[in-house]
């Protein structure tokens, strides 16, 4: 492309300066007012009246005496004639010459002439050189927007696959379900000559971090099938009716690949019920995903591309793709368990030298809750720990520190805190743990400490001893209460509350709504749910509840949630009041050796 359009670009530059050089040339002639013919030249010599000649090549500058003044003329001789001999042939005679005071014979200086023509077109040239660099920056914008239409996939792994399920851990029913597939891309022929029909596209389903664009490469790997990589929200991009365009594109290449993969990661970003969307951008997503439906349905059987998506959202999802024939099979990719933990630790190890004693069995059950792409993380920080440590491999030291550190920031020792704050940061996080130790539904007490971390002044970690899926209301109730505690505390001890408590006050009350209008505890109110979220399209965020209910059950809610909170607010407190030895105990241990682990804290409660 570049050279050409360069060549092109000094075509053009050429034409502009040959127009302006003939526009010149014709529009304003040099004009030479005083020329006079020779034979004229001769008769002023032969009157006396020339004072000077200057002859530079033809053109003869003479220096005429008029009356008192002197005027410049100029003229023209023959140019294979010499002057003087040109005047003579005239009639002049040599004492007529001789009166001439002067005769300068001036190199003919044609060099000069091209030097003040340069000069004269310099601003002309960089006038064309200006337009030369505006005609390439449009250009380049124009070419862009031509190869807008072309998606702009990557042909990742091509015929050179290196992520196999070997790297996807603890999704083994996600892999059972996959290795169909796998099946078919290696030997299409086989599921074709039964008649089977293949599932043209996979719904893959997961939170974000649960290895899903993992997976879907790995199934490429696998089958060692190119991977046509897109995600949805490139689709969404400046020109309407782009997206469509790209679509077919991406489908048109991956047909010349088959048997292969089209990966169309975070779907929903096209995929969203059609006809909901607010603004202007809807209308270019509708067409985009009309295009990939065109595009599926228009698989003929022996059409060897599968079709494979991602999404966190299955919810909101246009049913049009969802239906047989397109992303019917749905593959969930859940958070994994303690075992898949393990074994996703033990993938993430690999290559980073680990202490003798190291458990990760351990650490997958400190780690509930965390997806595939925390425990990378939390692998990472714990070498990264190991590293500023001097330490030649990862000890179990370093991974439970990047536990916490993935769980709640990074610790920030360099914090100043004065002696009486500390203290009442002490009472409130020891008001936490004693709560929590005494409510029999509260997860057991990890580490509490007053070492600021990431935006917390202090802090009490608690985790679950297994992985949970249910959570009653009890449960419930007993997290309130503990998630109270600290706040509980400040006011026994110092009859005063202060602001560290803000966060705790938003966890509150974010439960009890959501006992209340989502789970349907309430007593009074009942098995239902109040409130249907709409969401804003364009920022997938919910911005606005609407209302299913009455004025008067608002009301009803606001008391329910007050009074859910106002209950555990007290047993916290009828808690730690019982409890005052101790509560003073926990923060004075606080106070002087700024954390304390499980099992510290625990102790504390065997010796009495
Ligand atoms: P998603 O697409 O679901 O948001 P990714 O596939 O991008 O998640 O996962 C991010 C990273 O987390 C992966 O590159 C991988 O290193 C790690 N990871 C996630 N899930 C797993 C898993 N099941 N096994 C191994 N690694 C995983
Ligand atoms: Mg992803
Ligand atoms: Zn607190």
């Amino acid at each position: 492309m570049r050279p050409r359009w360069n060549r092109n670009a000094f075509v053009y530059l050429l034409i502009l300066v040959a127009v302006v050089a003939l526009f010149y040339r014709f529009a304003a002639p040099s004009p030479e007012p005083t020329e006079i013919p020779l034979s004229e030249v001769a008769a002023l010599v032969k009157a006396g009246k020339v004072e000077k000649i200057s002859v530079e090549g033809d053109i003869l500058t003479l220096t005429v005496r008029e009356g008192n003044g002197l005027t410049e003329k100029t003229s023209r001789k023959e140019s294979d004639a010499g002057l003087t001999e040109a005047l003579l042939n005239l009639g002049v005679t040599q004492e007529q010459l001789s009166g001439i005071k002067e005769i300068v014979y001036e190199p003919p200086s044609r060099t000069g002439d091209w030097v003040s023509l340069l000069l004269s077109y310099l601003p002309l040239v960089g006038f064309g050189l200006l337009l030369m660099f505006m005609l390439r920056q449009a250009q380049s914008g124009n070419n862009q927007a031509l190869s807008f239409g072309k998606s702009r996939h990557r042909l990742v792994t091509g015929d050179k696959p290196n992520v196999t399920f070997e790297d996807v851990a603890g999704v083994d029913e996600a892999k059972e379900e996959l290795s169909e597939i796998v099946d078919f891309l290696r030997e299409p022929e086989k599921f074709t000559t039964l008649g089977a029909r293949i599932p043209k596209g996979v719904l893959l389903v997961g939170a974000p971090g649960t290895g899903k664009t993992l997976m879907a490469r790995a199934v490429a790997g696998e089958a060692g099938a190119p991977f046509f990589n897109i995600s949805g929200s490139e689709f969404v991009e400046m020109f309407v009716g782009v997206g469509a365009s790209r679509v077919r594109d991406l489908f048109e290449q991956a047909k010349q690949k088959s048997p292969c993969i089209v990966f169309v990661d975070e779907i929903d970003a096209v995929g969203r019920h059609r006809g909901s969307g607010l603004g202007g951008s809807h209308d270019e997503r509708e067409q985009t995903l009309n295009q990939i439906l065109v595009e599926m349905d228009g698989f003929d059987t022996d059409t060897k591309v599968i079709v494979i998506a991602a999404t966190n959202r299955p919810d909101i999802l246009d049913p049009a793709l969802l239906r047989p024939g397109r992303f019917d099979r749905r593959v969930v990719m859940d958070r994994p368990d303690m075992n898949g933990r393990k074994a996703i630790l033990e993938v993430h190890a690999r290559g980073k030298p680990l202490a003798d004693d190291v458990d990760l069995l351990t650490v997958a059950k400190t780690t509930p809750g965390f997806t595939g792409a925390d425990i990378e993380n939390l692998l990472n920080e714990a070498a990264l720990l190991a590293a500023r440590r001097d330490k030649k491999a990862i000890g179990m030291e370093e991974l439970q520190e990047a536990v916490e550190r993935v769980v709640a920031g990074p610790e920030r020792r360099s914090r100043l805190i004065r002696d009486e704050e500390k203290e009442i940061i002490a009472y409130h996080e020891a008001g936490h743990a004693l709560v929590m130790h005494e409510l029999p539904k509260c997860d057991p007490v990890h580490k509490v400490s007053i070492i600021a971390r990431g935006m917390a002044l202090g802090y009490t970690i608690h985790l679950p001893e297994d992985d949970r899926y249910l959570v009653s209301r009890t449960k419930f109730e007993d997290d309130i209460a503990a998630t109270l505690g600290g706040r509980a505390a400040e006011e026994i001890v110092f009859d005063d509350v202060t602001t560290g408590a803000n966060q705790d006050m938003q966890e509150v009350t974010k439960l009890a709504r959501a006992m209340v209008m989502q789970y349907g505890m309430s007593k009074d109110l009942g098995p239902r749910t109040f409130g249907r979220k709409e969401e804003l399209i364009f920022l997938g965020r919910e911005i606005s509840e609407q209302r299913d209910y009455s004025e008067m059950v608002a009301q009803k809610i606001d008391e329910e949630i007050k009074d859910i909170i106002t209950r555990n607010y007290e047993r916290a407190k009828s808690i730690l009041t019982g409890q005052r030895q101790k509560l003073e105990e926990i923060a004075k241990k606080l106070v002087e050796q700024e954390t304390l682990d499980g099992p510290e804290f625990e102790a504390m409660f065997a010796q009495s």
